[in-house]
C-alpha cells in the first residue's frame, strides 16, 4: 500500500484535554513529517479533533485515523459513530479491535462486524490483536491464532490489503504500573508467526502482510524493534503524545 514505507500510527486515546494541546502536539509532528520520505504517519486524536486536524494537513506523509467506529452504519445507536461518517469526512483509518475497547466488552464477533463494514465503505483498518499474558505451555499462540481468525472472518484476500495487523501484547502495553515492551528476538518470532496464519488462512505461501507492533514503544526501544523485530512498523500510544519523544521515534522509523 506505500510501497516499502514503514508506518507509525499515535494512538492518542482519550487524550490530549483541549483542542489547543492537540494542536500544538499536531503542528509539532507535522514539521517533523515534512522532512522525513520513509515513513507513513497516522494520527489518530479523539473523533472530535479528526476533521479540524486533517485541515491542517493537505500532504502525502501523514494521515489522521479514528480510534473506534460502530458496527451499524446509521440508525438508533445513541453515542455512535460509522465508518460510512469516516468517510464522508475524508478521514480513511480506522483502530478496531485495541485491549482497551475489547476490556469494556468488545468481542471477536463485534471486531468483525467492525472491521467487514470498515472495509466495505472504504476505510483501512489497523486491527489489533495481542494475548493478554503468556505461559510456558504456548498457550498464547492458539489464543492470537483465534483472535486474528475471527476478526477476519470472511475478509478476502484482495481486502487484506487494506489491513494493518498491530501486534500488541496486554502485558507490554504501558499503563498506570508501568511496562516494559516485548524483546525485538520474541517480536521477531511472533511477526513470523501471525505471517504464518495469514499464509495458512489465504493459502498463499509468504503472504505480504503488514504487521505493526504495539506496546510501550519509546525513543530508546524503537531502533531495536524495527531493526529486529520483523514488523512494518508501530504504534505508539503514551509517547506518542510527547510530540519531541514521539518525533524522535519517527527519525529512527525513517532510517529502515
Ligand atoms: C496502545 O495502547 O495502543 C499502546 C501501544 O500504548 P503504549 O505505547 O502507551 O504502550
Amino acid at each position: 500500500m506505500f510501497k516499502n514505507k514503514k508506518i507509525i500510527v499515535a494512538n492518542w486515546k482519550m487524550n490530549p484535554i483541549t483542542f489547543r494541546e492537540a494542536k500544538k502536539i499536531f503542528l509539532d509532528i507535522k514539521n517533523t513529517a515534512n522532512k522525513l520520505l520513509n515513513i507513513h504517519i497516522i494520527i489518530c486524536p479523539p473523533f472530535l479533533y479528526l476533521n479540524e486536524l486533517s485541515a491542517l494537513y493537505k500532504r502525502h506523509r501523514m494521515s489522521v485515523g479514528a480510534q473506534n467506529i460502530f458496527y451499524k452504519d446509521s440508525g438508533f445507536f445513541t453515542g455512535m459513530v460509522s465508518a460510512s461518517m469516516l468517510r464522508g469526512n475524508n478521514i480513511k483509518y480506522v483502530i478496531l479491535g485495541h485491549s482497551e475497547a475489547r476490556s469494556l466488552g468488545e468481542d471477536d464477533d463485534v471486531i468483525n462486524q467492525k472491521v467487514q463494514i470498515s472495509l466495505k465503505k472504504g476505510l483501512r483498518v489497523i486491527l489489533c490483536v495481542g494475548e493478554k499474558e503468556r505461559d510456558e505451555d504456548g498457550n498464547h499462540f492458539n489464543f492470537l491464532k483465534d483472535q486474528i481468525l475471527n476478526s477476519l472472518k470472511g475478509v478476502s484476500l484482495k481486502s487484506l490489503e487494506n489491513i494493518f495487523v498491530a501486534y500488541e501484547p496486554v502485558w507490554a502495553i504501558s499503563g498506570k504500573n508501568g511496562s516494559s515492551p516485548m524483546s525485538s528476538n520474541d517480536l521477531y518470532e511472533m511477526a513470523i508467526f501471525i505471517k504464518k496464519i495469514l499464509s495458512d488462512n489465504y493459502k498463499i505461501k509468504n503472504l505480504g502482510v503488514n504487521i505493526l507492533y504495539g506496546g510501550s514503544v519509546n525513543p530508546r526501544n524503537a531502533k531495536k524493534l524495527m531493526e529486529d523485530g520483523g514488523v512494518n512498523g508501530l504504534l505508539v500510544g503514551k509517547a506518542s503524545l510527547n510530540s519531541k519523544k514521539f518525533n524522535e521515534i519517527l527519525k529512527i522509523a525513517n532510517n529502515f
